[in-house]
């Protein structure tokens, strides 16, 4: 529990854009570097008073309090004689009345968060749940969100102030340094203060929303219409209607194309082609989203379409050249810049977006992280899987084989087979709900502990594809939505109803056995991870076949593959950052530019020797560089994790009362709760051993 916005949808795709309200504009906004003129020599008068009252031992408590709330203070909190006032009255200087005031806050923060969350969750129910249309005000309810001023109200009334006076706020280094030490208490008052961590200007919210909602939208249209893009014979490869989303579209089709041994490497050369055209702004503006034009994205000659397959009409104003996009990817991400930096002085503990997507979000620090990856993709066993790859496709590697999607073992069972099995097994959401305790005990989890689990998860028909919803208060129910056809689960939704369980479960563990300021998990990759180890032993769930030796060893080096293309991506994205906070002032060119000389930089180091060629930008591809700022590097942590926690799971030679022993050590820094649950800390090795064990297998084969 560490913010009131805490997003309990989880899976990645479901997680949906927070909307920031309009709001009146504060009319005076003080910085760190405006404080204001008497607060100095009044926090100092201050502390003199309480040491006087409370006793010296109270000085150190008393001189970090007042700081802590003079850098937050606004002029119309109230002037030196209302700061005093309020310091003096609201200082907690013996152990009772701290111990009381702790307890008070911990309770009441999980009724608010709790029922707050209860009402987004009924709020959001037509628009998650297969329950029939959603009308237009279904939607106002499902964009509402209660919790959306909580932080400024909390400051308003001086709630925030109380806290911050009496708990401390910490650095990351402080609580990896001196964390391990800390009790459960202590870790409980640093999550309580870091609620309290930034007093951001409503404005500043604003501009941060704006620019964010911006980018979506920007890339929630950038398709490309495939069967208009011709080869450089001017052929078509692609079929009518073949409308792609970039990047995620062009990479699977990219994946996809592995199976189509007659046109799949010219569909692949082609899509590599369109990718660069779009990383390197060269794109012509008018090919984007459109269907009336044809495109050789070789040459870049544009002209009109020779088929008609959309109805879609050719945008306006936009004559048909070759005029290359202006820049728009880059200024999106300028723009997302330039509004997170407004931020950065509302934030001391965490001064920059790198900081606070580092420190505050994921508790890992930068240097760590960026070693982790270097050490994915300058290991040995990179060269060795390439070379595996490059025997398997029976040609020498294009820079597009970063997606290779090769290794995948063919299963015992159809998947027409699996979908008949699990349909007549949940011919509705409650079957699969009352099969949960059998279900758990196949994982490995004891009756008493089945059981008591399925009664904390409810399970809802879901509209998409599905998702978990945690509680926010002790006793309600976690929420596992999955799709159920008309004929029944299939299985498709009966693997993802077990990844969400999975989800569900720590939810579980993580709500109603640990303190309520430490519930939760150190970021989202530790609950993917658990998530994910149940999803892998679906099939045993439904009574078949485990995996063979030969299945797993070929997922481990899939895995390993993936971590190492999103590595280099992960890379490319926080260069990209240091070069903005590093230019402030650059225009959208300029970005371009830089962005181009990065990717082809770190290609040139990682990659180059293992694919044999030079200056490939490819890995500036991805979407999230630009609508999810600075999130990428959580894909290879989270492959990572994963490892680590299965490779624990399989030592101990049981999921279930593992599960619970690691889910129950709540939101502490992930080196913490990962030296408890494996006696490390996060790190590379279980990947790459895994790995290594996984070439020997299959090179056996
Ligand atoms: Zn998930």
């Amino acid at each position: 529990m560490r913010a009131f916005t805490v997003v309990a949808l989880l899976c990645l795709s479901m997680i949906p854009t927070l909307s920031c309200p309009l709001e009146k504009e504060m009319s005076l906004q003080t910085t760190a570097s405006n404080a204001l003129p008497w607060m100095n020599s009044t926090s100092e008068k201050v502390v003199k008073e309480l040491v006087a009252t409370y006793g010296d031992e109270q000085r150190r408590r008393a001189e970090r309090g007042l700081h802590q709330v003079s850098e937050f203070w606004r002029p119309e909190d109230g002037n030196a004689a209302a700061f005093e006032e309020f310091a003096t009255t609201n200082f907690a200087g013996n152990p009772a009345t701290l111990n009381t005031m702790f307890n008070r806050f911990q309770a009441l923060i999980e009724q608010l968060n709790g029922h707050m969350h209860e009402i987004n969750r009924e709020f959001r129910q037509q628009a998650d749940l297969d329950a029939g249309p959603i009308l237009p005000f279904d939607e106002i309810f499902a964009g509402y969100d209660p919790r959306a001023h909580v932080i400024d109200d909390f400051f308003n009334n001086k709630l925030a102030f109380v806290v911050l006076l009496n708990f401390p706020l910490t650095t990351l280094q402080e609580r990896l340094t001196e964390g391990p030490k800390w009790t459960r208490r202590q870790w409980a008052e640093t999550r309580v203060a870091e609620m309290f961590s930034k007093r951001v200007p409503a404005s500043v919210n604003l501009e941060v929303a704006r620019a964010g909602s911006e980018a979506d939208s920007y890339i929630a249209q950038y398709n490309i219409w495939m069967h208009h893009v011709v080869d450089q014979n001017g052929q078509r490869l692609f079929p009518p209607k073949l409308r792609l989303l970039s990047h995620w579209n062009l990479r699977d089709e990219i994946k996809a194309d592995y199976a189509d041994a007659q046109h799949g490497l010219a569909k692949q050369q082609a899509i590599q082609q369109v990718m660069d055209r779009i990383i390197t702004q060269t794109i012509p503006q008018v090919v984007v989203n459109n269907p009336n034009v044809g495109w050789n994205p070789w040459t870049n000659e544009v002209k009109a379409a020779g088929e008609k397959d959309s109805d879609i009409p050719p945008p306006a104003n936009l004559p048909v050249t070759n005029t290359p996009e202006p820049c728009t990817r880059y200024a999106m991400l300028s723009l997302t810049y330039k509004a997170e930096k407004k931020v950065d002085p509302y934030s001391p503990t965490a001064p920059t977006l790198l900081a606070r997507r580092f420190d505050e979000d994921r508790e890992i620090p930068e240097q760590r992280v960026r070693a982790m990856l270097e050490q994915v993709v300058t290991s040995p066993l990179v060269p060795q899987v390439a070379k595996l790859i490059q025997a398997r496709l029976g040609r020498p590697l294009e820079p597009f084989d970063i997606w290779y999607d090769g290794f995948r073992a063919r299963g015992a069972y159809t998947e027409a087979q699996l979908d008949a099995i699990v349909a007549k097994k949940y011919p509705t959401a409650e079957a699969y709900r009352k099969d949960i305790p059998n279900i758990l005990e196949k994982l490995g989890f004891t009756p008493e502990k089945a059981q008591y689990l399925a009664d904390h998860i409810a399970v809802d028909a879901a509209r998409g594809s599905g998702h978990a919803m945690g509680a926010a208060m002790r006793g309600e129910k976690a929420h596992l939505r999955t799709r159920v056809e008309p004929t029944g689960m299939n299985y498709k939704g009966f693997n993802i109803a077990v990844h969400e369980m999975g989800h569900n479960i720590e939810q579980t563990f993580s709500l109603n056995e640990v303190e309520y300021l430490l519930s939760g998990v150190p970021n989202t990759a530790f609950t993917e991870a658990l998530a994910m180890v149940l999803q892998g032993h679906d099939l045993e769930v439904l009574g078949l076949a485990r995996p063979t030796a030969q299945s797993e060893a070929l997922k481990t080096l899939n895995d390993f593959w993936n971590t190492y293309e999103i590595s280099g991506v992960a890379l490319v994205d926080m260069a990209v950052w240091h070069w903005m906070y590093d230019h402030p002032e650059h225009t959208p060119q300029q970005l371009r530019d830089a962005t181009i000389v990065i990717a082809k930089d770190i290609w040139n180091k990682y990659y180059a020797p293992v694919f044999g060629k030079r200056d490939i930008v490819l890995l500036a591809i991805y979407s999230h560089m630009i609508d999810s700022v600075l999130y990428l590097p959580d894909y290879p942590i989270g492959h990572l994790i994963g490892f680590q926690i299965e490779e624990q799971m399989k030592k101990a030679g049981a999921i279930g009362p593992e599960f619970e022993r690691m889910a129950k050590m709540g939101d502490v820094t992930p080196d913490l709760w990962m030296i408890n649950a494996t006696g490390k800390p996060v790190g590379a090795d279980a990947l790459l051993e895994a790995t290594k064990q996984a070439l020997a297998k299959v090179e056996r084969h």
